[in-house]
């Protein structure tokens, strides 16, 4: 990392926590920067593994009750998962530490900043990770790092991530509804990847894929409807709701349009793309920032995603689009794929998420051999729903080598 870019990351911090200190009247910039002496910096973890054979079915967790006990249950069931991640993000913002110019308690003091947004609007999501945090048996603040991450490090963990894939009635064998996500993110977390069974007191049943402590987000509902995140790079991000718990409060939606208004609530951070299907075949992309969003209609009856805007009015606020060549390569491989069979299942989809065109770049990612850590990444699971069937597949780690496994809703 180089001074300029050094300098950059403190000027979209400084210029988040202006934005924090007008929305509330705190100043809370003093706090941020907790800079560390130089013979202090941690030497970055060696990331890079070897594609990781996973022979059993990710595991599941069934919860039930309010969301505090739910979160209770998660992190009971999954203590070391939830506690690596968060060695994970310490050791990743070590890592980064000339970039960030954060040590991990400047991170905790960052992360907290966008808590109170949150609260304020979805206490439930709050609830849920203090909950978790109590079941695990770590830190809240720490989890709140992990729940963080990318606004903490003002999004430069330069990963691509992702990509989501939707076909209706048109497109598909049965005439199902189908929506299907490889989840690429740092190879590092692969091994606390795990698939939670809800069934909340006051919002709908649902199963979502997740890892370490991070809140459930992509998954389907038992009002058949299904959500797939990408993640985008918009130039308005500020302190607000995190990403996950906006993306989270869409699986307690009822409504495909009460799930969209969910993914534009006042105050957010900043966006995801939030690829967006019911079980009627209605299907859409909603590109989301901190301000603006567009709707995608998926018109022709297939969809995909990845991790560029592609609404021209999202695509004007794009931050660096000169670097999202390999997430363009992705879309329209995908695109090509959807289009050139009518006729999907659970298997065309699969072959999709394992194909290596534009390798290690491709929608199989395997982009594991940077130099930096923090621009490592993989595919890490892979899934695809069947929101007629209420049915998932979801194949733990690289799609190309591992098999995916079953998970209904009546288990
Ligand atoms: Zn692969």
């Amino acid at each position: 990392m180089n001074w300029q870019k050094s300098q950059k990351v403190c000027q979209e911090l400084h210029r988040r926590d202006q934005s924090v200190q007008s929305a509330t009247g705190l100043n809370t910039f003093f706090l941020v920067y907790v800079r560390r002496p130089l013979e202090l910096i941690i030497e970055p973890m060696n990331l890079v593994k070897p594609v990781t054979k996973y022979p059993n079915p990710a595991p599941i967790v069934h919860v039930k009750g309010s969301h505090r006990e739910m979160g209770r249950q998660i992190g009971e069931q999954f203590r070391n998962l939830i506690q690596h991640s968060i060695d994970n993000a310490k050791a990743i913002v070590a890592s980064d530490y000339e970039n960030l110019q954060l040590d991990w308690e400047g991170a905790q003091i960052q992360a907290r900043k966008y808590m109170p947004f949150a609260q304020e609007r979805y206490p439930q999501y709050v609830d849920e990770l203090v909950g978790m945090a109590e079941g695990a048996n770590v830190n809240y603040s720490e989890l709140t790092v992990v729940n963080g991450l990318e606004g903490v490090t003002s999004d430069s963990l330069h990963l691509t991530k992702c990509t989501s894939l939707a076909v209706n009635q048109l497109y598909t064998a049965d005439g199902h509804v189908l929506a299907a996500h490889n989840e690429d993110w740092l190879p590092d977390d692969e091994p606390d990847i795990y698939v939670v069974h809800a069934k909340p007191d006051d919002e709908p049943e649902f199963i979502a894929m997740t890892y370490g402590g991070l809140l459930p987000n992509v998954g389907f509902n038992s009002e058949g409807l299904a959500q797939c995140c990408d993640s985008v790079y918009p130039s308005d991000s500020r302190i607000g709701i995190p990403r996950v718990i906006v993306s989270r409060a869409v699986l307690g939606a009822r409504t495909i349009g009460q799930a969209i208004r969910h993914t534009l609530v006042p105050l957010r951070a900043a966006g995801y793309n939030h690829l967006i299907a019911h079980e009627s075949g209605e299907m859409y992309n909603v590109e989301v920032s901190a301000r603006h969003f567009d709707l995608l209609y998926g018109e022709e009856g297939c969809l995909a995603h990845t991790n560029n805007y592609l609404s021209q009015r999202m695509e004007s606020i794009e931050a660096e689009p000169d670097e999202l060549v390999h997430t363009r390569v992705r879309y329209f491989r995908a695109m090509h794929l959807l289009k050139e069979n009518h006729k999907h299942t659970f298997k065309t989809l699969e072959a999709i998420l394992q194909d290596h065109v534009n390798y290690p770049d491709s929608i199989c990612n395997h982009s594991i051999f940077d130099e930096i850590p923090v621009d490592r990444e993989k595919t890490i699971v892979s899934l695809v729903m069947d929101l007629t069937a209420r049915k998932m597949v979801l194949a733990w780690g690289s799609p190309c080598t591992n098999s995916y496994h079953n998970y209904d809703m009546d288990l």
